[in-house]
């Protein structure tokens, strides 16, 4: 990357790096910064994905998510013995409601989509260790390393305590106790292959849950929610897979425990920078809703900086308009000039050129689909500026971006 970027994102995971890809799409210019020494290769968190994800993803360049993923079909909820219902569900336009994927692969999939776009550079081995802020721009203090951008995303995870706390912003909520043991097993599973199974107090796990899911290759997910002082060994995770799969033979893939939060940000911007994903909100696994919210956030702010950046917002970098302001008629970036933007976004030149150029090297599906989504953003726009309303947030909170969405996390 030549020239200084205009966005830097903190953070190469799912989050981070769909932002990038959506950046880019916009035509803007992207860093990306991550601590780690490069993309590891073992385990995954989250498997299931849902369809508005899966749209996004194959916006940037990423339709593979979808295509390689397993859409099943049905959800079967136990309780004890007793099949308390079941759901069955058609796919219904060309994408499916949700797939299993693994979090691994979904991650090798936006790298390769990463690597083909010019307009976003990775730099490993960056660890963020402070940022400061003035009218311009963002300093990203990376040790001794300084990079200066005039906006920043930090997509650095639940774990990205001292940005959160550069920022001043609190993370407040709980811990659960119990804790969870997950195994990716690869077993032959007649008739489970298109099912989601939920078991509430199973008698092989009496007072708690355990969740199955199909995955992609004949794999299966297997989730139990385990005692808080419970530390299985190579024997127990053996002898509680065999109790879920009886004696058909299996190898075991990758098994991890973890505990659940339910945190949220006490703001999503500040000044120049913006959270999202499980930097900004953690909600417990069950219902699929980290990635799953962490993604549109990224979706959110990647439109929201590209038109403040490519001077669609009306306002340019400049400000934000009060939301007092807009409504006395003095518009704000991210509803009312979204509207005026869009006309000529639709029409040439803003924001479908530039959609269009990046499309078209993302692949996926190219300019025409740039143009589409464009038009879909036109036609939606109003239903945004409507739910975006309450949410903003006054002028005094930063300048020259407009709050970030709050998603529901629940
Ligand atoms: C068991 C389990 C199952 C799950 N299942 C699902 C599911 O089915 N569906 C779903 O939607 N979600 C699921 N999730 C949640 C999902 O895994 C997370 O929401 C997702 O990983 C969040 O992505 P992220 O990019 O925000 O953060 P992360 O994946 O944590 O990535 C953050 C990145 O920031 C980097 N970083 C951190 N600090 C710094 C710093 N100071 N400087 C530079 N880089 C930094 C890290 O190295 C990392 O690469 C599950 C989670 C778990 C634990």
């Amino acid at each position: 990357m030549s020239a200084e970027p205009q966005v830097i994102v903190i953070g190469a995971g799912p989050v981070g790096q769909s932002a990038a890809l959506l950046l880019a799409r916009w035509g803007v210019q992207v860093l990306v910064l991550d601590q780690r020494p490069g993309r590891g290769s073992g385990g995954s968190k989250s498997i299931c994905q849902q369809r508005d994800v899966l749209d996004i993803w194959a916006a940037a360049g990423a339709g593979q998510v979808a295509e390689e993923g397993l859409a099943w079909t049905t959800a079967r909820t136990y309780y004890r013995d007793r099949e308390l219902l079941s759901w069955t569900f058609e796919r219904e336009g060309p994408l499916p409601p949700c797939v299993n994927i693994s979090q691994t692969r979904t991650e090798q999939i936006l790298d390769a989509a990463i690597a083909a776009q010019p307009l976003v550079e990775v730099r490993w081995e960056h660890e963020v260790t402070d940022l400061t802020q003035d009218d311009s721009g963002v300093t990203v203090h990376c040790g001794q390393r300084r990079l200066r951008a005039p906006y920043v995303l930090v997509c650095a995870g639940a774990r990205a305590q001292a940005i959160r706390a550069a920022l001043g912003v609190t993370f407040t909520g709980e811990t659960y106790d119990d804790q969870f043991l997950i195994c990716d097993i690869k077993a032959d599973l007649p008739g489970w292959e298109n099912e989601r199974r939920f078991y509430f107090d199973p008698v092989w796990n009496p007072g708690r849950q355990v969740l199955i899911h199909p995955c992609p290759g004949g794999t299966y997910r297997i989730d139990w929610q385990i005692a808080p002082d419970f530390i299985p060994s190579d024997a127990d995770i053996a002898r509680k897979i065999r109790q879920v799969i009886g004696d058909r033979p299996y190898e075991l893939l990758w098994h991890s425990t973890y505990r659940f939060h339910a945190r949220l940000a006490s703001r999503m911007r500040v000044g120049r920078v913006l959270l999202a994903g499980d930097c900004a909100h953690l909600v417990a696994p069950f219902g699929a809703r980290g990635l799953n919210s962490g993604v549109p956030d990224a979706e959110n702010a990647a439109w929201k900086l590209a038109f403040v950046l490519n001077g669609w917002a009306g306002g340019g970098a400049a400000g934000v308009v009060p939301r007092g302001a807009a409504r006395g008629g003095g518009g704000e970036p991210g509803g009312d000039r979204r509207h005026h933007a869009l006309p000529r976004a639709a029409h040439g030149g803003g924001a479908h050129a530039a959609a269009g150029r990046a499309g078209g090297r993302a692949g996926g599906r190219g300019r025409l689909g740039a143009f589409r989504r464009a038009l879909l953003v036109r036609r939606l726009a109003p239903d945004h500026a409507r739910a975006l309303a309450p949410l903003r947030r006054p002028s005094t909170e930063g300048r020259g971006v407009p709050a970030v969405t709050r998603r529901d996390p629940a």
